[in-house]
Parts: structure tokens; C-alpha cells; sequence
């Protein structure tokens, strides 16, 4: 969901590059082809924001078999190409622009190869995404209504629109739960992409667990930070404190939602506090060498 900003490239070029690498009959298919598929590409670079209302264009079997082939098949300029688009969008943290959790290890095609095979070379259709996403993404999610956010070109409400609701359950344990917040000054029609895109992505069960661990490594920390309760003041500061190491992280990062989550946990206090309470003390450290010299001594 992060806005990646692309390489200023010139996609004519980048497509007439990758034909001239090919060879033989399907290079001759792809210098025919080309007058075509620019006008495609004109109509893709016009309508970004809409992608899923382009319409399918019919490629014949041979036709579209050579149009998949410039990206299925490397060659130098569409290595080059990826290359490229990989180091433009890489990050810190190095995330996946549609689950903003896992690693981005394979390209994903925004509108699927199968479906436009022109574009199987064109870079703002090309997305760094984790294999998790990209499995799931079937075709249909870019069906009307669209269920992706378009991490290139789709405006990004400034502020979070990814919640986490933190509280503590009656038997004591810590609930969290990730969605959408319906804030006011957002239109209603990027709210409703945003949850269908959290909806299409499952994001919401990966992000509970992984927030009670990342919760239960932060209160483990001040379990061993300190030995007596602390204040309301001295936990916040603890959360600021968290917030302000993920202050590069993308708008919608599920670790900052995660502790300004916390922020608003009535009971947390009592919580880490009863643990603080609980932690077992350590028995002091024995040490063997002067044991076994003291029974020695006894011995003798
Ligand atoms: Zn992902």
C-alpha cells in the first residue's frame, strides 16, 4: 500500500529493445506487432489510476505467445529492465508494496500477463511483490471493483488508514485487531478500495500474529528492564520510543499501527505491570569452581 516512485524510463524504447534481443520468426512477430502495442502502452500510460477498466485487446495464439515471451524468456534489456525497477523501488524496510509484512521476491504484473500480454514488459505494470501476494492475486483482483491498491499510482491518504484496536480480554490475555479506519476526511471510494484490498489479502489474521509477537517481544524488554511497576508516563515513553525507531517505516506500516495501538490500551499498564510483579527471580549465580574447592576442603 506504500506509493513506490518509478524509474523515468522511455517504454517504447524498453519494448523495441527487448524485440531486437530476440531472434528468428518470433522476432519478426514482435517488429509487426510494435506500432500495436504502443498504442496500447498510450492507452495503459492514460488511464493509471483506472487500470481495471481497460479493455482486454484479442492477440492471437502467436501473437500473444511472443508478447509473453519478452518477459517469460530473459534477455539483456529486460534483465536490465528489472534490475532497474527492483533497485528504484527498494526501500528500507524491503517490504512488499501489497502486504507491507513479507520480503518482495517475485514480479507480480499488476494487470495479469494472461490477460494483457503487451503489457508483460511494460514497468508501471511490473510490481516487486512477496510470493504470498502474488499467489493470491488472482486475475479477478483487478476486476471492477478493483480489490488492489495500485502501489505506483493510486494516491495514499497522508495519514494511516491500517488501526489496531488493543485491548486486554477478560481472562487477562492481550486482543489485537487490524482494519480500516473510516477516517472522515478520506473519500469513500479509496476507503472502500483499501478494505477490499485488506479483505482480498487476508492481511488481517498474518498481522495479529505477527503483533502479538512483536507486543510480546516489547513487553518481555521492559519485563527485563525493570524489577519494579512503572507509571502510565514511563510506559508511554517506552511505546514513543518503539514509534520513533519505525519513523522511515511506510504510512500504513503494521508495526506502527501495532503500537499506536497500544498507546490506547486501557489495562496495558496493570498488564506489563503484573508481569514486571511476576517475574521469577533469579537465584544467584553458584559458582561450581569454589563449591567443589569448599567440599574439597571439607573432604581433607
Ligand atoms: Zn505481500
Amino acid at each position: 500500500m506504500r506509493l513506490d516512485s518509478l524509474p523515468d524510463r522511455n517504454h517504447r524504447q524498453d519494448f523495441t529493445d527487448v524485440r531486437l534481443a530476440k531472434t528468428g520468426k518470433r522476432r519478426t512477430i514482435l517488429r509487426k506487432l510494435e506500432p500495436r502495442v504502443f498504442q496500447r502502452y498510450d492507452l495503459f500510460l492514460a488511464n493509471l489510476t483506472t487500470l481495471e477498466l481497460l479493455p482486454k485487446r484479442f492477440w492471437s495464439k502467436i501473437t500473444r505467445e511472443a508478447l509473453i515471451h519478452c518477459y517469460n524468456v530473459d534477455t539483456i534489456p529486460s534483465a536490465a529492465l528489472l534490475d532497474e525497477l527492483e533497485r528504484a523501488t527498494r526501500a528500507e524496510p524491503y517490504r512488499c508494496p501489497y502486504c507491507l509484512m513479507r520480503q518482495p521476491k517475485s514480479w507480480d504484473h499488476f494487470l495479469a500477463k494472461e490477460d494483457f500480454p503487451e503489457y508483460s514488459t511494460l514497468a508501471p505494470n511490473l510490481v516487486r511483490a512477496c510470493t504470498t501476494c502474488n499467489t493470491a492475486k488472482l486475475r479477478t483482483f483487478t476486476n471492477t471493483p478493483r480489490q488492489v491498491v495500485n502501489p505506483y499510482h493510486d494516491p495514499i491518504p497522508a495519514s494511516p488508514l491500517l488501526w489496531c484496536d488493543a485491548s486486554i480480554d477478560g481472562a487477562g490475555k492481550l486482543a489485537l485487531v487490524y482494519y480500516i479506519y473510516r477516517d472522515p476526511d478520506v473519500p469513500d471510494q479509496v476507503l472502500d478500495l483499501f478494505e477490499r484490498h485488506f479483505e482480498a489479502f487476508k492481511l488481517e489474521p498474518d498481522m495479529t500474529i505477527e503483533g502479538a509477537s512483536l507486543v510480546g517481544t516489547f513487553v518481555q524488554e521492559i519485563v527485563q528492564e525493570y524489577t519494579t511497576p512503572i507509571t502510565a508516563e514511563r510506559l508511554d515513553a517506552e511505546i514513543k520510543r518503539k514509534l520513533g525507531g519505525l519513523s522511515d517505516y511506510p504510512t500504513n506500516s503494521w508495526e506502527v499501527a501495532t503500537f499506536e495501538g497500544l498507546r490506547d490500551c486501557a489495562g496495558l499498564l496493570e498488564y506489563v505491570n503484573s508481569r514486571i510483579v511476576a517475574r521469577p527471580i533469579r537465584p544467584p549465580r553458584i559458582n561450581r569452581a569454589a563449591l567443589r574447592a569448599g567440599l574439597l576442603a571439607a573432604k581433607l
